[in-house]
C-alpha cells in the first residue's frame, strides 16, 4: 500500500522573488539536511501542556515519556501552556536539551481575546465592521503574544446555518460573503504585516472542512453536503483566509461525504495545498487522527497515522500517533519520507517567520506580560467592538432610549447581575468574574432609580467550559419578588437568554428557547407591566417568537466580553445608537432549522394563489425567519431611494441614495443582494454581494455606489471552476436581506 508522494507541492520550492522568503527557505533546507527522520517527525508532534514545566521532570507514566520526547526534540509544539514563566521553562527544555535546539511553537485557543475579552465572534460579525474586527484580533494577539503564545487556533471560519450547533458562537454566521471578509480581517489582525513582530501571532483557519454542517446541529456529527454548497458556501471563507496569508489550517472532527476530514486527501492535498497553493501547515484537531478509528475509517492507530499524513495533515494534536508510528511506517515503506520532510519544512518555515530561531524567548518577557495583559487601553477597544455588535431587533412603544432622569427602572434576570457569563464561551485564559455586568453598567446612570431582582437562575451549579451544564432550571420561587419590583417600575429591563457556557464546543441543543423558566418569568412580568425592554444574552439565534409578538423592545446583547455591561447601558440610554445587523437568521421555531436567507428556489416556491397544499411550505409555520440575516434597527430611520443600475462590460454599477429620516444621527449598513435567476447550476434566491456603512445626521443623504464585476456575478460550478454566465441578474439594496428595492440588468 505504498503511496508515493507525487503531490509535494511546495517541497524545496525556493522563492526567487521574495528575498526574505528565500533566506528562510534556505535556512529551513539546511536544517532539514541535518535532521534525523525522528527529529523531523518530532516537529509534527504537538502535546497539551502535560505538566508544570517550572517544576521537576515528571516521574512515571505518559508524562515521563512525553518529557523525554521533549528533551530528544520529538515535540514540535505545545498547546495550553499558560503564562510566560511556564512557556519559558518548556521552551528552555526544547532549546537547551534537545540535540538541535529547535524552538517550540506555542499554540492556544485565543478565540475572542486572551485575558481582556472581546465579544464572541458571532457578535463581532454583527458589526459588519472589518476595521473593528481586525482591531479586536490585534488586541487578542498582543495580549497572547505577551504571555508567551505565538499561535492561535482562530479564526473559526465555518459557515453554519444551524443554531442548534453550539459552535455558531465562534464563527461569523451563515453567509460566505460576509464570512470571507471577516475571515480575512481576523487573519490580518492576528498576524499583522510581519509575523516576526512580537505583538503578532500566527493564525489558524479552522475547521477544514464542513464542520459547521454537522447533521442535526449535533457537534462532531457527520456532514453530507453536495459539491455546489461545498464550493460556494463552505470553501470561500477558508479561501479568503488563505489569500490573506493565514499560516495554518486545522482540519475537523467530522466526516465529509464519508471521509474523515483529517484523512481527506481531496480537502488537504488537492484543494488546499494543490489548487490554492497553500504553503503553511495543517494541524489535526484534538485527537482527530486517532478518532479516524472510531469513525470506522482506519483499523488502528498505525493506519490512522498513515492515512492522516498521506492526506496532508502535517501536525498531530494530541493523538500521540505521529511520534509513535510514523518512523516505523517510513521504515516499512508504507509512508514516503518526502511527506515527512515536506510537513517538517512547512512547520519550520512558520517558526522561522515568527522569529523563534533568532530568539526563542522573544515571547517570554515577564515585564512585557505585566504591562500588556489587561492594559487599560484595550478596554476601550473591546468596548467599541461590543457597542458595534449590539443589534436592535425591535423598537416599538418609545421605551428606548431610556430617559436619564426621574425614572423607576426594574432590572430583572440572573444574567443582568452576572460578571462571568458575558465573557462568553472559549475564554480559557481569562479570569472569571471580570466582566462589567449590565447592572454595573446601568448603575452609572444615577438620575434614575434602579431596582434589581433576579427572578430565576439560568444555570445552577458549576458553569465551566469543560462541564455539561444544568440548563433545566425549574425553580420559580424568586418570581414573586421580580413581579412586584416590575409592577412599580416605569420601565422593566429584562436580561434573559443563555449563560455564556451554553454555547461553544459540545453545546448542541434541540430547543432554542430561553432555557429554564425564563419564558415563564417573562410572561409573569409582562402580566403586570408591559413596558419591557428585553435584552438577550446568547451565543446563537434563539426562538423568541412570543417575545417578538408581545414585548415592545428587544435588544440583541450576545456575550459581549469584558465591557458587556457598559456597552449595553450605553445603548439602552442612547449614548450609543445601535447599528448592528444579524449575521444569522433567527428562526420562528426549531423545526425550520436549518434556516438561512439565501436558499435555492424549489420548483414549488409558492401556492400560485389557488390555495392548494402541494407547495414547499409547512402547514404550521411560515417559511420566513422571525428576523432575517442582515436585520437590525437604529434609533433613527433610513429611507432608500433613486436606485439605479447601469450595466457595463463585465458587470454593473448600482447606485442608491440613503437618507436619515429620523431625529438622531445614526449609522446604516447598506446591503446589496444579487440573484442570477437562471444558471447552469441553480443559484440562491439572493446573495449578499456588497455592503457599506454610512453615518448620517438627521435629514442628510448619501449616494452609495456598488461596482459589480465578475467576482460578484460568478459562481463555482460542480467541477469547482469559477464561471460567470451571461444573462439576467436581479439586484436588491436595503437595510436587510429582506430588502424590497429591486432592479434587473442583463450581462452580455
Ligand atoms: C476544538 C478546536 C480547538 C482544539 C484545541 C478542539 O476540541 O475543536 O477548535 O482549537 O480543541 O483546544
Amino acid at each position: 500500500t505504498f503511496e508515493s508522494f507525487q503531490t509535494v507541492q511546495n517541497a524545496s520550492k525556493i522563492n526567487q522573488t521574495d528575498p526574505k522568503k528565500e533566506a528562510i527557505a534556505r535556512k529551513v533546507d539546511s536544517l532539514l539536511a541535518i535532521m534525523t527522520l525522528e527529529e523531523k517527525i518530532g516537529q509534527m508532534n504537538q502535546y497539551n501542556g502535560f505538566t508544570d514545566f517550572t517544576g521537576p521532570a515528571p516521574k512515571g507514566g505518559d508524562a515521563e515519556r512525553k518529557y523525554e520526547y521533549l528533551r530528544k526534540g520529538y515535540v514540535g509544539s505545545m498547546l495550553n501552556v499558560r503564562g510566560v514563566k511556564n512557556v519559558r521553562a518548556v521552551q528552555k527544555i526544547a532549546v537547551e536539551e534537545s540535540r538541535l535546539g529547535i524552538p517550540l511553537i506555542i499554540g492556544f485557543d485565543v478565540i475572542h481575546g486572551y485575558k481582556t475579552m472581546a465579544p464572541i465572534p458571532l457578535a463581532e460579525a454583527a458589526s459588519w465592521d472589518m476595521e473593528a474586527i481586525q482591531r479586536s484580533a490585534e488586541v487578542a494577539a498582543a495580549e497572547a503574544a505577551a504571555s508567551g503564545i505565538n499561535w492561535t487556533f482562530a479564526p473559526m471560519v465555518d459557515i453554519s446555518r444551524d443554531a442548534r450547533w453550539g459552535r455558531v458562537m465562534e464563527g461569523a454566521g451563515e453567509d460566505p460573503f460576509l464570512g470571507s471578509d471577516i475571515a480575512a480581517a481576523r487573519v490580518r489582525g492576528f498576524q499583522g504585516d510581519d509575523l516576526s513582530d512580537p505583538l503578532t501571532i500566527a493564525a489558524c483557519a479552522k475547521h477544514w472542512a464542513a464542520y459547521g454542517f454537522a447533521e442535526g446541529g449535533r457537534d462532531y456529527n457527520t456532514s453530507d453536503i453536495g459539491t455546489s454548497t461545498l464550493y460556494n458556501v463552505v470553501f470561500p471563507p477558508f479561501k479568503a483566509a488563505a489569500d490573506a496569508g493565514v499560516k495554518t489550517f486545522m482540519n475537523s472532527f467530522n466526516t465529509l461525504n464519508g471521509i474523515p476530514a483529517t484523512g481527506d486527501k481531496f480537502l488537504q492535498r488537492e484543494i488546499l495545498k494543490g489548487k490554492w497553493d497553500f504553503e503553511g501547515f495543517v494541524i489535526s484537531d484534538w485527537g482527530s487522527i486517532k478518532e479516524m478509528v472510531d469513525h470506522g475509517f482506519a483499523k488502528d492507530g498505525k493506519e490512522a497515522a498513515r492515512l492522516a499524513v498521506t492526506a496532508g495533515s502535517d501536525m498531530d494534536m494530541e493523538s500521540d500517533l505521529y511520534v509513535t508510528e510514523l518512523a516505523g511506517l517510513v521504515k516499512a515503506g508504507k509512508v514516503d519520507e518526502a511527506m515527512i520532510t515536506d510537513a517538517a519544512r512547512r512547520i519550520l518555515t512558520v517558526k522561522f517567520e515568527l522569529g523563534l530561531f533568532e530568539d526563542p524567548y522573544r515571547y517570554c518577557d515577564e515585564a512585557r506580560e505585566k504591562e500588556v495583559v489587561y492594559n487599560e487601553k484595550y478596554q476601550e477597544d473591546v468596548l467599541d467592538m461590543a457597542r458595534k455588535s449590539i443589534v436592535l431587533l425591535k423598537n416599538k412603544g418609545n421605551l428606548l432610549p431610556l430617559k436619564k432622569q426621574g425614572q423607576k427602572i426594574a432590572l430583572i434576570g440572573a444574567l443582568a447581575d452576572d460578571k462571568s457569563s458575558p465573557l462568553g464561551s472559549w475564554r480559557i485564559a481569562s479570569d472569571d468574574g471580570t466582566a462589567v455586568s449590565v447592572k454595573e453598567g446601568m448603575e452609572k446612570y444615577e438620575g434614575n432609580t434602579l431596582t434589581y431582582a433576579k427572578g430565576a437562575d439560568v444555570v445552577t451549579g458549576d458553569a465551566t467550559f469543560y462541564r455539561e451544564l444544568n440548563i433545566n432550571e425549574t425553580d420559580t420561587s424568586a418570581f414573586a419578588k421580580a413581579v412586584s419590583t416590575a409592577r412599580d417600575a416605569d420601565v422593566v429591563v429584562m436580561v434573559l437568554g443563555e449563560h455564556g457556557f451554553m454555547s461553544g464546543e459540545g453545546r448542541s441543543r434541540t430547543t432554542l428557547n430561553m432555557p429554564g423558566v425564563q419564558q415563564e418569568l417573562l410572561e409573569a412580568v409582562y402580566a403586570v407591566n408591559k413596558n419591557i425592554v428585553l435584552v438577550l444574552n446568547n451565543g446563537r439565534p434563539l426562538v423568541i417568537d412570543w417575545a417578538a409578538e408581545n414585548i415592545p423592545t428587544i435588544v440583541e446583547g450576545w456575550h459581549l466580553g469584558s465591557q458587556a455591561g457598559n456597552a449595553i447601558a450605553h445603548v439602552l440610554y442612547g449614548d450609543y445608537n445601535p447599528s448592528g445587523k444579524l449575521p444569522m437568521s433567527f428562526p420562528r421555531n426549531v423545526g425550520q432549522v436549518p434556516i438561512y436567507y439565501n436558499p435555492k428556489s424549489t420548483g414549488r416556491p409558492n401556492n400560485a394563489g389557488d390555495n392548494l397544499v402541494f407547495w414547499s411550505h409547512y402547514g404550521d409555520s411560515e417559511n420566513t425567519p422571525l428576523y432575517p440575516f442582515g436585520h437590525g434597527l437604529s434609533y433613527t430611520t433610513f429611507k432608500y431611494s433613486n436606485m439605479a443600475v447601469t450595466p457595463k462590460a463585465s458587470g454593473a454599477t448600482v447606485k442608491v441614495t440613503v437618507t436619515n429620516t429620523g431625529t438622531v444621527e445614526g449609522k446604516e449598513i447598506v446591503q446589496l443582494y444579487l440573484q442570477d435567476p437562471f444558471a447552469s447550476v441553480t443559484r440562491p434566491t439572493r446573495e449578499l454581494k456588497g455592503y457599506e456603512a454610512v453615518m448620517l445626521v438627521p435629514g442628510a443623504s448619501k449616494e452609495i455606489t456598488f461596482e459589480l464585476t465578475g467576482e460578484e456575478l460568478g459562481f463555482y460550478n460542480n467541477q469547482g471552476e469559477w464561471i460567470v454566465e451571461s444573462g439576467d441578474f436581479n439586484v436588491w439594496v436595503g437595510g436587510s436581506s429582506d430588502a424590497k428595492l429591486m432592479k434587473s440588468f442583463e450581462l452580455e
